[in-house]
This record gives C-alpha cells, structure tokens and sequence, in this order.
C-alpha cells in the first residue's frame, strides 16, 4: 500500500516539475510484473506497450515461429467471439492496436484515448488470458503467418536459401558462420500443446514489462495491482545463449539477386569486437564517421554511388559493422578499391580531430530532439529497458560525451585490423550480357536456317 501510495503521489506531482524524459516511475507489483508509468506532455492519449520477455531467439531453427504464431492467435478473439468481434470492442474504446514479434521479445502497442485507458486495458488482460487456442484458431492463424513470411515455402526457395542464393548479403553471411538458421522457419508443424506451454512458462507477469505514457488515469496504480497484479508468477525460464562464429566463411562471395540487371550492391562486413566502455556509443560514432566519410569519397569525390551507407546489425549473438553502396556493376572493382584505400587510411592516420568532434556534437544535439510525444518516448522506454535503474533511465548524453577521441580510434583499429567479409549482390545477368546471349541466340537461329536451305538445295 505504501508503495501504491508513492506511485499516487508520484503521478500527481509529476506536472509541477520540469519535464525529464529519463525520469520515470517503475516499480515492480509482487507477482513481478514491472511497471514504467509516465506522464506524457500530450493530453487525452496514452501510448501502452506491454514487452513479453519471449522473441524469435528462445526457439531453435525448427520452432523459431512459435512465438509470432502465438502474437498472431492472441487476436483470434475471446469468450466465443471472432476476431472481427475482438476488433469492433477496440473500435468503439477508440484505440488501436497491433504487435510486433522480434529475436528478443514480443510487444503489444496501443494508441487509446486517455479516458477509456482502464478499457483498452481490462481488453489487453483478456487477449493474453482468456484468448482459447483452438485448432480452427490455430490454422487460421498459421496460414497469416506463411503470407507474412512471403507466402508458402517452396522447394526452389528451399534450395536455393541452401546455396545462399535466396538471403540478403548479412543473412548469407550470419549462414555462412553459423550465427542463423540456413532455412526460413515453417509453421505447419507446431502444435496447440506447443503454443499452450509458450504461453504459460513466458506469458507470466514476472517475464513482462507494461509501460504507460501520457496521460495517466489517478486510479492507474490501484487498477493495476486489481488487474495484471493478478497474475500468477512462473519459475523463470532461461533464455538460450545466442550463438556466436562457429565456423570460418569465404571473404569474398557473390550472391545473385534477380535476373538481368546492370546494378549491384556492395557489402562490407566486421564482427565488432567487444568494448569494455561505451560500447554501442562508440560504434554508433564510428558509424557516424563511417557514413560521412563514404558520403564523401563514393558519392561527392568519385559520383560512384548515390547513397552509400554504414550499418550496424546484431546477427546472432555478434555485433556487425558494415559499409555499404549500390553502384553500377561496371564500377564494382574502383569502389572495392576506394574503400580498401579509405581503410588503409583511416588505419594509418586515424579519425580526423575535428570531424569527429563535430560528429560528437551533433549525435548529442540530436538528443535533445530525438523522442518526441508520448508513443516515441513509450517505445524510446521499450527500447532501453535494459539502462533503466531505481527511477531513471541513464542519460544518453552523458555516455555519448564521455567517448573520446582515443577511444573511438582504437576501436577503429579493432575493427579495421580484420580483412572483413565482402558480399556483392547483383543480378545473375546484365543488360549488356544479355545483349549478347540475344544476338549470339539469333545467330545460332541463322546458321541453323541457312544450313538447312544449303542442305534442302543439295538434296534437290
Ligand atoms: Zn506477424
């Protein structure tokens, strides 16, 4: 009660301060379900997000599916109703909602009115609780899935993504070292008993985290502990270890995309290794650097690409670094070697001083403006769950100043030390080749026709 009383207290002083997006009230209800309530600069709205600690990565290759089925069923409708039932209840409260399933967790966003936020609530309660998994549901379900992937698995798809042929240039590569699965994941196969087990041993209060932003309901606190307070707590379940490099790969592959084409897309990958300080700070600069300098050299200095880009990508359980360009086939080798140029380069004389700095600046300036709204700084706290501590997100200024120029350049060299996997993509014929295997047909056409007008001649 003390603590309900706090979370009151809490909620209605909360205008009289200015407003600090870090700071957030959180605390946990006693069946361990945490709760991150904010209010919001925005009247008349909240923005809900409920994190269910259960992604694609708690499943091996085979089952990988199993938690986006079950996002899916949990909209099939409850106490006899369908799903179209299940959508007119959230019209008329006035929200909206959908749910997104990715490697780490499973997350249901909702856009509501203030003033029907215990509803929308009350409506989110039931989908996960009361939703019954029926067969009917089940295959209605599973046939969504299969569309959302890009419709029914075929053979030829099959064996191609077993040649690497059918991934993008990172997937092949994640394949190729064993960070991900070599096939896309069925859903056929996975059963009720299946879906029944993932949502009682992770559909548990103490493995979710509900975040509320914008305007809060006085009663939200006490309505909580009725509601979700109610929930019966599991013994956790440990997520798996995420796998790391298995296994060596090619340095240098080309992967066909496509038929006839004259353009191709460059990929330059690095596992990043692992920083003791800053580590995502000082990769996110880096990456700054990365896509000012290749904006400089490939598109202004040498107009071979329009957009080249760097990107940064967790594949399994590692951290990837890339620099990337779509180009002209023709110009594939002189980028290749204006970027083994801008590498050797960078590893000779280091990060410019003053670009860096200037970089810096800006990643901070951005801060300020970055998360605007109540549904932005509800996901900004779904996102950084992980850097929230006692009554505070921990500031991302303050750790973006705090990388050095020092520090970004010996993560440089670690990084660019690697010779690096280069994965070009391109279409398995361009316009020119097939130019010439037309005319080389049409030749093949004549030949064969004069020969026999030459042979019927003889004959007569
Ligand atoms: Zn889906």
């Amino acid at each position: 009660m003390r603590r309900l009383l706090f979370a009151c207290l809490l909620l209605g002083s909360a205008h009289a301060f200015a407003f600090d997006r870090l700071q957030v009230e959180g605390y946990t209800l006693p069946n361990g379900l945490q709760l991150l309530l904010k209010p919001g600069t925005e009247r008349g709205h909240v923005a809900i997000r409920l994190v269910v600690g259960v992604g694609l990565d708690d499943f091996g290759c085979d089952d990988k599916e199993l938690p986006h089925l079950l996002e899916h069923l949990l909209f099939s409708g409850i106490d006899g109703g369908s799903e179209g039932d299940l959508e007119d209840r959230m019209q008329a409260l006035g929200g909206e909602w959908n749910a997104y399933t990715s490697n780490a967790d499973t997350t249901f966003v909702i856009e509501a009115p203030a003033r029907n936020q215990r509803k929308v609530l009350d409506l989110l309660l039931a989908i996960i609780t009361r939703t019954e998994l029926s067969e009917a549901n089940i295959a209605a379900a599973k046939q969504v899935v299969e569309r959302e992937d890009g419709g029914h698995y075929s053979h030829l798809q099959r064996l191609l993504d077993r040649q690497d042929l059918g991934h993008t240039a990172s997937n092949q590569l994640a394949v190729e070292l064993g960070l991900k699965c070599a096939e896309r994941a069925e859903v056929g196969h996975l059963t009720r008993a299946q879906l029944e087990d993932l949502r009682k041993n992770w559909y548990a209060p103490n493995n979710m985290t509900l975040i509320i932003v914008g305007d809060l309901d006085k009663l939200l606190p006490a309505y909580l502990e009725r509601t979700f307070g109610q929930l019966d707590p599991v013994e956790p379940t440990d997520h798996p270890e995420l796998p790391q490099i298995q296994q060596a790969a090619a340095s240098h592959r080309e992967l066909i995309h496509g038929w006839v084409g004259n353009s191709a897309k460059l990929h330059w990958l690095f596992p990043e290794p692992v920083l003791d300080d800053q580590y995502d700070e000082t990769y996110d600069l880096l990456k700054d650097y990365l896509d000012w300098a290749l904006y400089r050299e490939l598109r202004l200095k040498h107009g071979l690409s329009y957009g080249p880009w760097s990107e940064r990508e967790v594949l399994g359980g590692v951290g990837f670094l890339s620099i990337n360009a779509d180009l002209e086939r023709e110009n594939l080798a002189d980028a290749e070697q204006l970027l083994q140029d801008l590498k050797a380069q960078l590893l000779k004389n280091g990060l410019d001083p003053a670009v860096f700095a200037r970089l810096q600046h800006a990643a901070i300036a951005r801060q300020a403006w970055a998360v605007q709204g109540n549904s932005a700084l509800a996901d900004y706290y779904w996102s950084a769950s992980g850097d929230y501590n006692n009554g505070h997100f921990s500031d991302p200024v303050k750790r973006i100043k705090s990388v050095s120029l020092d520090q970004a350049n010996q993560a440089m060299h670690q990084v660019f030390k690697q010779p690096g996997y280069w994965r070009i993509e391109k279409p398995l014929l361009s316009y020119d080749a097939l130019g010439w295997i037309g005319a080389g047909v049409l030749g093949l056409i004549a030949i064969v026709l004069i020969g026999v007008r030459v042979y019927r001649k003889r004959i007569a």
